[in-house]
Formats: C-alpha cells, sequence, structure tokens
C-alpha cells in the first residue's frame, strides 16, 4: 500500500487486505449497528497511508496510481461500504487541493490530511438540491477581501467528524468551492442518524450562516471553477463507489458460497441445487464483468485518454446495478438468516441500494453515459 505501482505485487495487496479486513472488516457490523467509527481507526487508516492516497508524497502521501486506488477501494468496498465513502470523500477533497488548490492551500492543508488530523468532507448536496447540482442555494458573497458563506448542505459524509468541508456555492452567479474549517464560527453540524444503509458513514446535516472565511479559501477562481474543479472530483467520486460496489459484489458472493456449501436442504447442501447455482453463476459472471469496466476505467485514466471521465461512468453504472440485484440473491440463498442480523448480508443488501444513489444516481449516469453516445457518433 506505501508504494505506488502500476500493478500492486500480490504480497502488497494480500497484505492491504488483511489490514483492511483486520481494522475494518471484523468490526464492521458493529460500526453499521453503533452508527460510528472509533476515531482509532481513522488513525490506524492514516498509519497505513490511506488517507494520503491521493496526496502526492512530497505532501506526505502515499500518490497512489489510479489502479492502486481503485484495488483499495475494492477492498474497502468489500470490508465496509460506510468506510468506503470515507476514502471517497476524503480523497476527493485531497484531489481537488492537490490537483486545483494555491500553493498555501497545498501546503496547508495536505500533510494534515494525508496524517488523518483533519478528515475532509465533500459538501454539494443541499435539502432541496441533489441530482440538478447546477442549482446549488448556497449563496457567497464577497466582503472585506474575504467571503461570507450561507447555506444548508445535507447527507454529508463523515460530516459529523470532519475538520475541514469542501463546499460548493454560487458566488456572483457561478459555482465555486471553498475550503471551509469546521470551527468557523456560524457554522452548525446536526448528526443525521438511522439511514437504510452506509449506516456508519457519519452523516451530518451542515449548518452556515454568515459564516466569514479568507480570500484564499477559495479553490481555483470564478472564472475557473465549478466544471473542471467539481467535474474533476465528482468524476474521482464515480471511480471510487464503482470499485467499491465491485468489493462490496464480491463480500456478497463469498457469502453465498460459503453459506450454500454449509446449509442443507431437502438432503443436500444448497449448492447442489441447481436454481442456487443459477444465481450463484451470475453472481460469478456479473462480479467479473463489473470488475473488467472497472479495469478499463483504470487503464483510461492511467492513460489520461478521452474515455476517462465516460469509463469511470459507465464502470460506475454497472457496478452499482449489479450489486444491488447480487446483494437480493445473497439475501434469498440465505433464506430467513439472511434477514437477520446474525449473517452480514443484510448489512449488504441495506448498502447496495445506497450505491445507486450516491456519486450521481443511476439515471444520472445513463444519461450521462448516452448523451456522451451522442456527442461523439
Ligand atoms: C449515504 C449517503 C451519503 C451521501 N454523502 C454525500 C456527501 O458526502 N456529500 C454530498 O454532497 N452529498 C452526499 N449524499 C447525497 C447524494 O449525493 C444525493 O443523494 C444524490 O446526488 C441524489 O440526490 P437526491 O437524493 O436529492 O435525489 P434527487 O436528485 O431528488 O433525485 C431523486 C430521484 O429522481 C431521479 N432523477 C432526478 N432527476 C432526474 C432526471 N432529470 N431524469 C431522471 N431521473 C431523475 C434520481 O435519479 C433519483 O432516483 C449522500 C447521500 C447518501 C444517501
Amino acid at each position: 500500500m506505501n508504494v505506488a505501482t502500476d500493478n500492486p505485487p500480490a504480497a502488497q495487496r494480500r497484505r492491504s487486505r488483511e489490514f483492511i479486513d483486520r481494522v475494518i472488516g471484523a468490526h464492521a457490523e458493529a460500526f453499521d449497528l453503533e452508527q460510528e467509527v472509533p476515531r482509532g481507526v481513522f488513525d490506524a487508516l492514516a498509519r497505513e497511508g490511506v488517507l494520503g492516497a491521493l496526496v502526492p508524497a512530497e505532501y506526505g502521501g502515499t500518490g497512489l496510481d489510479p489502479l492502486a486506488v481503485g484495488l483499495l477501494c475494492e477492498d474497502m468496498g468489500r470490508a465496509s461500504a460506510s468506510l468506503l465513502s470515507l476514502i471517497t470523500v476524503h480523497t476527493m477533497v485531497s484531489l481537488a487541493i492537490a490537483r486545483w488548490g494555491s500553493a498555501a492551500q497545498r501546503t496547508r492543508w495536505l500533510p494534515p490530511l494525508a496524517r488523518g488530523e483533519t478528515l475532509a468532507a465533500f459538501a454539494l448536496t443541499e435539502p432541496d438540491v441533489g441530482s440538478d447540482v447546477k442549482s446549488v442555494a448556497t449563496r457567497v458573497e464577497r466582503k472585506d477581501g474575504g467571503f461570507v458563506i450561507t447555506g444548508t448542505k445535507k447527507w454529508i459524509s463523515f460530516g459529523q467528524v470532519a475538520g475541514l468541508f469542501f463546499v460548493v456555492g454560487n458566488c456572483e452567479g457561478k459555482l465555486a468551492a471553498f475550503l471551509v474549517e469546521r470551527d468557523t464560527p456560524g457554522l452548525v453540524v446536526e448528526p443525521i442518524a438511522n439511514m437504510l444503509g452506509f449506516r456508519a458513514a457519519m452523516l451530518a446535516e451542515v449548518r452556515m450562516n454568515e459564516c466569514v472565511v479568507a480570500g484564499d479559501s477559495m479553490v481555483g477562481s470564478l472564472d475557473f471553477g465549478f466544471s473542471q474543479i467539481v467535474g474533476s472530483v465528482l468524476d474521482h467520486g464515480r471511480y471510487c463507489i464503482a470499485w467499491g460496489s465491485v468489493g462490496l459484489a464480491q463480500a456478497c458472493l463469498d457469502a453465498s458460497l460459503d453459506y450454500s456449501e454449509q446449509r442443507t436442504q431437502f438432503g443436500r447442501a444448497l449448492k447442489d441445487h441447481q436454481l442456487v447455482q443459477r444465481m450463484i453463476a451470475d453472481m460469478i459472471v456479473n462480479t467479473r464483468a463489473a470488475r473488467l469496466l472497472c479495469q478499463d476505467a483504470a487503464r483510461a485514466r492511467a492513460e489520461g485518454g478521452p474515455d476517462m471521465i465516460i469509463g469511470a461512468a459507465v464502470a460506475k453504472y454497472f457496478s452499482g446495478t449489479i450489486v444491488e440485484k447480487l446483494a437480493s440473491d445473497a439475501v434469498q440463498i440465505h433464506g430467513a438468516n439472511g434477514c437477520s442480523s446474525s449473517y452480514p448480508v443484510q448489512r449488504y443488501l441495506r448498502d447496495a441500494k445506497i450505491m445507486n444513489i450516491i456519486e450521481g444516481s443511476a439515471q444520472m449516469q445513463q444519461m450521462m453515459i448516452a448523451q456522451h453516445a451522442y456527442q461523439r457518433w
């Protein structure tokens, strides 16, 4: 994990996976139940270099390449969708600062983000603004060389513990991104509990009432704001969730293989019933296909070609869609046990539903993919 390579050696991947299974996977059910992740987990992820995955080495990060980031997200998704979302939003903000931030912003924020001293949250969605991101209503006004921000952000992953918010607001009729510290006067964090899935993602509503931030809090400039910066950040988010969905699909498959070998009905193991085999076969094919699309997206990113953005959208749409079916079939194979808290597949099903809503819903991906095709041909 600590070395960026095009293709992490098997031993390195194994070590990374063992770490994630031990620190996260083994406790994922408890995190989900308690709707909380202990601080020690964030520290362990930072020590392992996970929180610095998108921070360049010169700022103390691990600067992983696209495939290594994808494999990390797959392993996180397999262990806990909630923690996958931490990596997603934290690296989205790291990426924005590393790629588009000023020298002062990079020096100020990247080292503490890599060390996990500061957790970052991505604050775009509002109570009345979801998919239609261009309608963001959070108001940003210039005043005395700084900015005054007023608005409400909702469903902000790890907003309960984040020290830094990447806030998208409307300034002089244009969308732009601002770095807002948690202790800014006027900023209030209200925890959101009892979600269907991602229950340990420590969601929050973030209310900003005339929050005054410094003039150098804007990431990029007004003329070079929304489309490039937020576009590339959202693209990274889609990429993470695509790979994370593959990990969750793999977890559904692994649980179903184990259970169908152990459980006997009609005098035979479930695995020997052909209708169960059919579900297993579909799970295997869909997981492999999703992983191949993610690998294709990784290749496009590494090459930096024109297919980069659409590759992630295609991978996210397919992975998010198949994982819902996989998780549903995993519960089906487990029968009543699958509906109980004694088995993880109930969590997988609740988390799988969310994959098709966050980082651009399935419908947004469908429209993006089709519109892209019409542009080319
Ligand atoms: C667990 C979780 C974590 C989240 N974390 C974050 C976070 O960290 N930061 C953040 O900013 N946001 C976050 N979100 C919010 C998330 O990004 C939004 O939920 C998402 O963008 C969809 O917006 P919405 O929920 O308002 O749905 P809406 O936009 O209201 O859409 C509702 C439904 O209508 C469909 N729809 C909308 N418009 C169209 C259209 N033109 N054509 C066809 N169908 C359409 C959508 O696909 C969807 O199915 C999180 C959400 C969840 C559930």
